[in-house]
């Protein structure tokens, strides 16, 4: 007998067929004596529809109000999801993140989670329920609600089996597993049936929305068996773990993600302090910086580029252009025409050749690159927004991915 932790993200629970079809497998694994938590997600574009909704209202609510209405999506799933269960015959009970106790800071919209009180979950356990939690959610120490972000319920559902010590988390999605690509973009990727915790987490933050990237840095911080697999097929998934056995390849995967904005900072000057003076401005406003470009100075000035995520560009170039004289900066541009293509794998690094194959795959499709970053197990470019699907498709046309 196990404890196992299954989450359905939103494509899974998005009809009653689909509910009912979720019930069915949670409860197959509760008939062979197991303790089940299943998570789940809004249904479908829920919390799409209920941030237009919100926009059409008032675009600049608070956060806080934003976190009540976008709760809502998963308190519809969880019940509907009971009902499901409690038709099929078997005990089972629903759970709100406060209900559960759920504690998370108060980062409205990208809160932490600090600490999950198990009492409850383990008390209904006890009493052979099924325990269907509701994800992305959970509540402050002010009592109000709180969401951990898109895509978040992953994490609920990882945090949820490291401080059960459960023996597996299934995170069931609407593909068979973790590929090579987003097969969405690439119909050929490849299924990967093992990937580190490591590469996992650069693929997820780099824009393969598979597995939240903050679920895999818990996963891999609490050792949480974690395996992503269909909803729908009944085949074997993809296992995300310390080490694999494979053969390694170097390159295990390919991603895009368009949540990118470009801030250029021109005319400044080419002296020592203004880089620091930039970013630690930025770093007081709590602005996430990725890619840093600065050109070569000409005539005692020079030019700072650098990306931030869309939502914090228009922030950012406020706090910018009110300190334009103290940058000594003559112009500032921001840009939303960018996505980051990346590759990603361990032991890139003693691999010069990877860079040159990368480029080479962009050059042979006519697609310019705007920046470049590297690191020791990932690769990124900035390509326009028009031409990131092509290039993620000709660099993996590029790579070998056999295991
Ligand atoms: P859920 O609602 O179940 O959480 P998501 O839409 O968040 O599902 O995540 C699943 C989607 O992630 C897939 O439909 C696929 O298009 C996308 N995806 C992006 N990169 C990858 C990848 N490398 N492997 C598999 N799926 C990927
Ligand atoms: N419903 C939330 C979202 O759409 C959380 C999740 O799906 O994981 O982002
Ligand atoms: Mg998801």
């Amino acid at each position: 007998m196990a404890l196992v932790v299954k989450k359905f993200g939103g494509s899974s629970v998005a009809n009653a067929e689909r509910v009912m079809n979720v019930a069915g497998r949670i409860t197959d694994t509760y008939k062979e004596g197991n303790s089940v938590v299943v998570v789940v997600s809004a249904q479908g574009d829920t919390t799409d529809d209920l941030i237009a909704l919100a926009n059409e209202i008032n675009p600049k609510h608070s956060k806080r109000e934003m976190d009540m209405l976008l709760s809502t999506g998963e308190q519809i799933s969880i019940s509907l999801l009971a009902m499901a269960i409690e038709k099929l015959g078997f005990p089972v009970i629903s759970l709100t993140g406060w209900q559960l106790g759920m504690i998370t800071d108060s980062n409205y919209g990208a809160a932490r989670i600090q600490k999950i009180q198990t009492e409850r979950i383990k008390k209904e356990l006890d009493k052979n329920n099924i325990v269907i939690v509701a994800g992305f959610q959970g509540i402050n120490r002010f009592g109000d609600i709180t969401t951990l972000g898109r895509g978040g319920s992953d994490t609920s559902a990882v945090a949820i089996a490291a401080a059960l010590h459960a023996d597996l988390c299934e995170i069931y999605t609407d593909v068979d597993g973790v590929y090579t690509a987003d097969p969405r973009i690439v119909p050929d990727a490849k299924k990967l049936n093992e990937i580190t915790y490591d590469e996992m987490l650069e693929l997820a933050s780099l824009g393969a929305n598979v597995l939240h990237n903050r679920s895999v840095e818990l996963a891999k911080k609490y050792r949480v068996n974690l395996e992503v697999k269909s909803s729908f097929e009944k085949v074997p998934g993809t296992v995300v773990k310390e080490e694999i056995k494979v053969e390694r390849m170097l390159v295990r995967g390919v991603t895009r993600d368009n949540d990118v904005a470009r801030i250029a900072i021109m005319g400044v000057k080419d002296e020592p302090g203004i880089a620091f003076r930039i970013f630690s401005l930025l770093s007081k406003h709590k602005i996430n910086v990725d890619i840093i470009l600065q050109s070569i100075g000409r005539d005692n000035k020079k030019d700072i580029s650098f990306t931030v995520s869309e939502g914090s560009a228009d922030e950012t170039m406020d706090i910018i252009q009110q300190n334009m004289e103290m940058i000594g900066a003559e112009n500032v541009t921001c840009s939303k025409e960018f996505s980051k293509v990346s590759i990603v794998g361990a032991g890139m690094v003693n691999n010069p050749g990877v860079a040159a194959m990368m480029f080479e795959a962009l050059f042979d499709v006519g697609v310019n690159i705007h920046m470049i970053s590297t690191s020791e197990s990932k690769i990124s470019v900035l390509v326009k927004k028009a031409n990131a699907e092509k290039a993620v498709r000709a660099i993996h046309n590029k790579f070998d991915f056999t295991e």
